[in-house]
């Protein structure tokens, strides 16, 4: 694990380098200069629950799972290493704060439901079309909201990470915000695109933009529909 500086999170944790979600979007590959097609092979760090059991000893605090990588992508139904994970820091009673994008999530429902902390689950749209565009890789949105709606319905403390908010929203804004609303989470948090050279190459090719507009209509009928609203940062 690393010593993290996101906020409410004292160690990271990634069990897979890469991703194979594939986001358009995403800008991990550039923050940790890895070549953006190289950035969906995924590296299975076989090794990481022994090496976690050994870490936690004398550490204390906020474990973030998934802070730069999916800890639910593809490569966790066959290995299992978030799982396993999981259960270690459950074991030692560790708060974790999770991020995923995938209904992958529900097959540890019971084992999140009996853990210190919170999960988040992004959605950037309920359009499919576009999602196959955007996020290749990843579940549709109808997965990700019935995943949010299932560990909410568990007790389990979620939030919706409702980000990067696109051009593609915009007019589309109420249905998007009544689409979480009917997920039953009690929190949002909404994030901008956060642009880089190489991205904004690759998005302007696709004619792809981040939108302040959405985002701030989303912030307004995400307030009126009386959930809490933060900005990600
Ligand atoms: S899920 Fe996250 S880490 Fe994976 S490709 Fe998408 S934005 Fe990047």
């Amino acid at each position: 694990m690393s010593p993290s500086g996101l906020p409410g999170i004292d160690y990271a944790l990634n069990p897979y380098g890469g991703c194979e979600h594939g986001c358009v979007y995403c800008y991990a590959p550039e923050v940790l200069h890895t070549d953006w097609k190289d950035w969906r092979v995924v590296k299975v760090r076989s090794n990481i629950p022994d090496r976690l059991s050994k870490e936690l000893s004398g550490l204390d605090g906020t474990i973030g799972i998934g802070t730069v990588t999916d800890p639910y992508q593809y490569a966790e139904k066959r290995f299992k290493l978030t799982q396993r994970c999981l259960k270690i820091l459950k074991e030692r009673d560790f708060r974790i704060h999770l991020h995923t994008k995938s209904d992958l999530v529900l097959r540890d429902a019971d084992l999140l439901a009996s853990m210190r902390g919170e999960v988040g689950v992004t959605i950037t749209g309920i359009d499919e079309k576009y999602s196959k565009i955007t996020e290749p890789g990843a579940p549709l949105p109808v997965k990700r909201l019935y995943a949010l709606e299932q560990l909410t319905s568990r007790g389990i403390d979620t939030y919706a990470l409702i980000g990067p908010i696109l051009n593609h929203l915009e007019g589309n804004e109420k249905d998007f915000v009544d689409a979480v609303v009917s997920t039953g989470v009690k929190r949002v948090f909404i994030d901008s695109l956060n642009l880089r050279p190489q991205l904004m190459e690759r998005l302007n090719r696709m004619n792809i933009r981040g939108s302040e507009e959405a985002k701030e209509n989303i912030r307004k009928l995400a307030v009126d529909s009386g959930l809490i609203v933060k900005n990600v940062f």
